[in-house]
Parts: C-alpha cells; structure tokens; sequence
C-alpha cells in the first residue's frame, strides 16, 4: 500500500526551523521540520522516476518516491503513439538501425556512448514493460504491435521501419499504471503531493531535499545517500504547449539554484500537430497510420519538403514546412493561420481501434469528426531536449576544471528533466518513453552499486534547507504589485514570439532583453495566500521562479549557438556548422547577479561497446 509518509520509517519532528526562527528571519512563528531518511530518494513519480524507484527497491534500498501530483497523474500519461524498440515483430529491424536514426535525428549532437545504450537495451525494457502487465496492442500472430514513427528507418535510412510498439494511442497511460503498480509491489514508500523547494547540497555533494507537504503545509526534510531528480520536462514555460500545467521542470531549476549547470537548453522541440488552439496532442502515430497535411490548396507539401519520408519527416523538418506554408500565405482558415491534417481516408475501424483517444481530443477541442473532416493543427511546443547533464548511468555531471564529466556525488537526473544525451538537438516520436525506462533501470542499477542498504549517513548540517525555507517565505509573503500570472503570461509570450520554430538573431537578442526585465520583474511580485494549506498561489509562484529561470538560460543560450541544428533553426544561419559548434552548451545561472554563464561540452565521438562503429556526421537528405 502506498503509505502516506509521516509516521513511517522513524520520521521525526523537530517542531522548529532549522535554525528555530522563522526562515526570513523575522518574529514569527518557526517552520515545524519533519525529518526523514532513506537510502535512495526519487523525486517525480512519471515513467522515468517510477522505473528508477522499482529498480532501486528491487536492490533492497530503502526507496521514497515525492512527487506533486497523484503518480498516475504525471504527464507520462499522456503520451499516446508509443514506444521505440526494434523487436522486428513487423518486418526486419535492427537495434544498429535504431542507433542511426537516433544520431541522425539528433544531428550529430547526442552523445553516441548513450545513444547505444539506449537502442540496445530497448528491446529487453519493453518485453520487461510487458511481462510487468502493460497491455500492448498486438499482431494477428499474438506480437506486440508496431507502427512506423517519423526518422525510424531500416537498413540506414533505406527503408521505413515499423518500430514503436503501441498500446493504442495510450502507451503512457498503460506504462505509467503499470509502473505505479510495480513499485507499490517493491514497497517504494511514497509521499504523494509533496512539492520539493530544493536541494540540500553540502560541499558539492547532493544530501537530500526539502518538500512542502500541500495538504497541511508541513516542511519535510528528506536525508539520502543518493537523490533522483526525474521531475519532467519544463514546456509551460511556453504559451502553447502539450505539455501538462505540471510541467515547469523544477528539478532544473533547482539544479541551477545548486549552482551546477544545465546542458543544451536552446533546443526546445515543436510538435507538428497541436490541435488549433487548444494545444493538445495528436500523435504522430495518426501520420504512421497513413494521415497526411494540406494547406490551403488542399497540397500535400511534405512531398516537396521531404521527398522520401514525406509526413513521416522529422519533426523539426515537418513543423518548419509547416511555418514555411503559412508564412507563404498557404495557411487554412480564415487567418490562413493553420494547417489541415487529413485522416477521414482512413478505415473507421482503424481509427477506432488505434487512434481512439485522439478521435475523442479532435471532437472535444475541434469539434471535428476525423472520420468527416480535416483536424485544424499548429506547430506547438512539445518537448525539452536540453536539462540536466548526465552520463548513461543516469549520474549527473558537471565540468570542473578541465575535466567536463566530472560526477556530481550523490544526485543523479533522468527522463525529460535529464539531458543524457541521446537526443541530442532533436528528438525522434516514441524515443522518449524508452528513455525513461532504459535509463530508469541503468539507474536502478547504479543506485545498487554506489549505495549499500541500511548504510549510516552523517547528520545533516544544522542550517541545512534554511535557503529552501527562505525561498518558501519570501514567495508566501509576497506584497509586490505584480500577480505571478501577469508575470508569467509575460514569460510565455516572451518565449513563444521569441525563442520558436524559426529564429534570428535580431529575435532572439530582443528576446533575452525582454526575458530578462520579466525576471526582473519578479522583485515585485504579488501573492495573495498566505495560509500553507493548498496554496495554490504559493505553489504557482515557486513554479513560475522556476520556469523563468529555464526561460531565461534558454534564450540566452539559443541566440549564443550560431548555426542551425535540429529543432534550433536559425535563419541568419541556416547551416549546420560542425567545425565550431558539434559540441553541448552548457549553461550556468547566477540568481544574485542575473548572469547566465556559457560554457561547453565535447559530444562523445565514441560508443560504448566495439559492435558498432562511431557514425560520421553527414549533411541531411529528407
Ligand atoms: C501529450 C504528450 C504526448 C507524448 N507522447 C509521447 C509518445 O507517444 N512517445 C514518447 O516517447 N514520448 C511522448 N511524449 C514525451 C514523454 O511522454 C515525456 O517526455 C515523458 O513522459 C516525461 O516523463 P518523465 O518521467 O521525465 O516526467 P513526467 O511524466 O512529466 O513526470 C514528472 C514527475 O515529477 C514530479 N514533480 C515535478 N516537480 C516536482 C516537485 N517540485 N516536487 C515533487 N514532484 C515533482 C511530478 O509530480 C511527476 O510525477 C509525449 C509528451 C506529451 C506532452
């Protein structure tokens, strides 16, 4: 049974602050501190963060999962069109070709050691995911069903591979309950709706965190000899995202708070098709079931942008040709603002079997019945490719030095959140949800090697969260006169008008000033809760700090990479340059000054094992 925290495994209250006055200092009443310990923490409890827990309880460490929200309510839920893994289970595939299109769709900027990993162990994470109980979809034959995804390609790039294994257009919700119930069944304890302020850090090495318990508002103080941040991606840092409200990537930021860099942030990938609009998702899959894009004179033009793979392009590629069209003036609609994606072609029963939930979102949020009508898409914020730099154990790196994978102890970061990097300046569909669980279970099985269960762990220092708690009391009493949703509706526009599908440097210059005096602009702002017990005003307030923080590192980071790469696409210079620029940003914030730091990383130019060779950089051909 998922236990509900306090109480369990020995919890004590101190019953005062830290230092036993209120964090800002003032007279006032102390923040009460429950103390807890375990030997691994994980904070999120999406696909990746649940691997990772079922992983580290299986090696008989005492495992806490805190997450925000309910776990079953993470956005992996709402991932529909599947899950990559070369199982062949559809025509011949190889987990080298896998490997290819990963480095190919990444444009040569994933770290080729982790993209290896990624596509050998594959198939093994989804016949585990299967054997756990995810029900896939399956073949006439008994099989897993795969379907074709947008750069899954055989033999090199020769022919279309059928590659991503489907639970209809469900996946996330059937991996992501299935993993809930595995790691309840490994006895993870976990600690639903806490929030985590911050890190503990003491001296470079990462102790545990600090968590505010949203139903009572009680400050709990969580010791580990190991803490996994996988606390998603952060795409509300947009206007128009798929991503769930949810997703304000606060594992990033703390990590900047920590004083450690994020890795590759400029890269931020549009999905091609976000209902017009309302923003949600219609899965890729509906193009690997045969759907397909005109714009106003009913042209299907991938077929001049992308000769060979046509809509099934990268998504980068689709969502610029998409741009390209509408600021030709070929947009549909009476704004010519958007694009027409056609499935009424397809068999009703099809639609109906493989595509249900997305029929559903096409009538809620279009009004559109996909066995009639054309949906009304725009490219919409997707995906985060940059976030917290680790290796392929999941061990979070910093550059210290001369040596840029120095291992930060004791933290490690997966899924969205994490930048391993496998993919590089663009992702391809369906190779996120394997990266959560194959890099969930690498974790797991690092956790078992560093960590020893039940070993003693020095005290905490005295004052340690005071900086959280000052954090937490600073927002909650807030008097400025801003609101935080002025603010942040500002940092949305900021991002969404100057940090999108196409950029220059004029754009992007305007936008760090502009994202800049937002930041600015939080000197002044305004909370109107000041209770502790769901306080939505409070929560949303440290969310938009940490979302402004991203943004902030993002722009400057975007209109620092001169050249064009995957989803960074710059018009002043539209070709990739890998002479100057094949190498990770890397990116340090200094909250005291305002000052963003640049800083790089080499790619790794090598792979892990000999059975496969390193893939020269080539020019792109669609
Ligand atoms: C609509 C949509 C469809 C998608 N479809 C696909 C697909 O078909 N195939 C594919 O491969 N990828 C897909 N993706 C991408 C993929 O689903 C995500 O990248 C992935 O699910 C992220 O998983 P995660 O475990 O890293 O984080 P999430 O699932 O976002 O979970 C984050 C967790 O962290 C917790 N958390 C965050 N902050 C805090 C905090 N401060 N304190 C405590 N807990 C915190 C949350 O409660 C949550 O449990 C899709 C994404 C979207 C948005």
């Amino acid at each position: 049974m998922a236990t509900n925290g306090s109480g369990t495994n020995g919890a004590s209250t101190n019953g005062t602050a830290a230092n036993g006055k209120a964090a800002n200092g003032k007279a006032g009443p102390a923040y009460p501190i429950t103390d807890h310990s375990f030997d691994v923490l994980v904070v999120g409890a999406g696909g990746a963060g649940l691997r990772a827990a079922v992983g580290c309880a299986q090696a008989g460490l005492r495992t806490a999962c805190i997450t925000k929200v309910f776990p079953t309510r993470s956005h992996t839920v709402a991932a529909q069109g599947g899950i990559s893994a070369s199982l062949g289970n559809m025509g011949p595939d190889d987990w080298r070709w896998h490997m290819y299109d990963t480095v190919k769709g990444s444009d040569w900027l994933g770290d080729q050691d982790s993209i290896e990993y990624l596509c050998r162990n594959a198939p093994q994470a989804v016949y585990e995911l299967e054997h756990w109980g995810v029900p896939f979809s399956r073949t006439e034959e008994g099989k897993i069903y795969q379907r074709p995804f947008g750069g899954m390609t055989t033999d090199y790039g020769k022919g279309t591979a059928q590659r991503t294994c489907a639970a209809a257009d469900r996946t996330g919700h059937a991996i992501l309950h299935t993993l809930y119930g595995q790691a309840l069944r490994n006895k993870t304890e976990f600690f639903i709706e806490y929030f985590a302020i911050d890190l503990i850090m003491e001296e470079g090495r990462c102790r545990g965190i600090v968590a505010l318990k949203l139903d009572d508002g009680t400050i709990h103080r969580f010791r580990s000899n190991l803490t996994i941040l996988a606390t998603g991606g952060y795409g509300r840092a947009y206007f128009s995202a798929t991503s769930a409200h949810t997703c304000t990537g606060d594992g990033n930021a703390m990590v900047l708070r920590a004083g450690l860099p994020l890795q590759d942030m400029e890269f931020v990938q549009f999905h091609p098709t976000g209902i017009y609009g309302a923003g949600c998702l219609i899965t890729e899959g509906s193009r690997g079931e045969g759907g397909y894009l005109t714009n106003s004179e009913g042209e299907r033009f991938m077929e001049r942008y992308a000769p060979s793979a046509k809509d099934l392009a990268s998504r980068d590629v689709v969502s610029r040709a998409m741009t390209m069209e509408i600021r030709d003036g070929r947009g549909v609609g009476k704004a010519k603002d958007h694009i027409h994606l056609h499935l009424e072609h397809l068999d009703p029963a099809i639609l109906a079997d493989r595509l249900p939930g997305i029929s559903e979102s096409a009538k809620i949020f279009a009004g559109v019945d996909v066995t009639k009508e054309p949906i009304p898409v725009l490219p919409t914020v997707h995906y985060n490719m940059g976030g917290i730099p680790t290796n392929y154990h999941g061990e979070v790196l910093t550059k210290v030095g001369g040596d840029p994978d120095s291992v930060v102890p004791g933290l490690m970061a997966l899924g969205e959140a994490a930048c391993v990097s496998v993919h590089g300046a663009n992702r391809l569909g369906s190779n996120s949800l394997i990266d959560l669980v194959v890099f969930g279970r690498a974790a797991g099985l690092r956790a078992a090697e560093l960590v020893t269960p039940g070993e003693k762990q020095r005290e905490l220092a005295k004052d340690a969260g005071d900086l959280a708690l000052a954090r937490l009391d600073r927002f909650r009493h807030a008097s400025g006169g801003t609101p935080t949703a002025d603010l942040r509706g500002r940092m949305q526009r900021t991002m969404q008008n100057n940090c999108a599908v196409f950029r220059t440097g004029e754009v992007l210059e305007e936008g760090v000033k502009l994202i800049n005096d937002v930041w600015r602009g939080s000197a002044d702002i305004r909370t109107t809760d000041r209770s502790l017990i769901w306080n939505s005003d409070l929560v949303e307030t440290m969310e938009f700090d940490n979302l402004i923080s991203q943004a902030v590192v993002t722009m400057e980071c975007a209109a620092n990479r001169q050249e064009s790469r995957g989803a960074h696409a710059r018009e002043d210079f539209p070709n990739r340059d890998d002479k100057t620029w094949m190498k990770h940003t890397l990116a340090w914030l200094d909250e005291g000054s305002q000052k963003v730091t640049v800083d790089y990383r080499p790619v790794h130019t090598y792979t892990m094992s000999n059975d496969v060779q390193y893939i020269e950089p080539k020019a792109r051909v669609y």
